[in-house]
């Protein structure tokens, strides 16, 4: 199930989204897919099954939410509940661009916009 949470400066108003988890899978050429939920959005994504998670989370050094690879299951899961029954490896992978930590979590951060208001979250969405 996918979680977006949204945070806002309490200054200048900057807004940065973060979510997770989102199911997704391999294509036959090892490329990662969106593979929806709580279905897949395609006959090939209910082919392959899901394989992992990815989640959408926050550089500060770059200024930019990236999308990066949380989970990986040991082979795919039919199901979207069948995954709970399959061991898997956990990341928590750094930025691939600058190697600096990632954030889901913003609130009581300072904003790098302004470098003087914190984020507080403004609203938590479903998925
Ligand atoms: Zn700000
Ligand atoms: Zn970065």
């Amino acid at each position: 199930m996918a979680v977006s949470n949204i945070f806002k400066c309490n200054i200048c108003g900057y807004k940065v989204v973060t979510s997770g988890h989102h199911e997704s899978y391999r294509d036959g050429h090892g490329n990662r897919r969106p593979y929806g939920h709580p279905s897949p959005t395609s006959f090939e994504a209910l082919v392959y099954g899901i394989k992992g998670f990815s989640a959408r989370k926050y550089c500060f050094n770059c200024d930019q939410v990236k999308d990066i690879i949380v989970s990986e299951l040991e082979k795919p899961a039919e199901y979207w509940n069948d995954f709970q029954n399959i061991p898997c490896k956990t990341f928590d992978p750094a930025c691939e661009e600058c190697n600096g930590n990632l954030y889901s979590e913003l609130t009581g951060l300072i904003c790098p916009r302004c470098n003087e208001g914190i984020f507080e979250s403004e609203l938590t969405g479903f998925s």
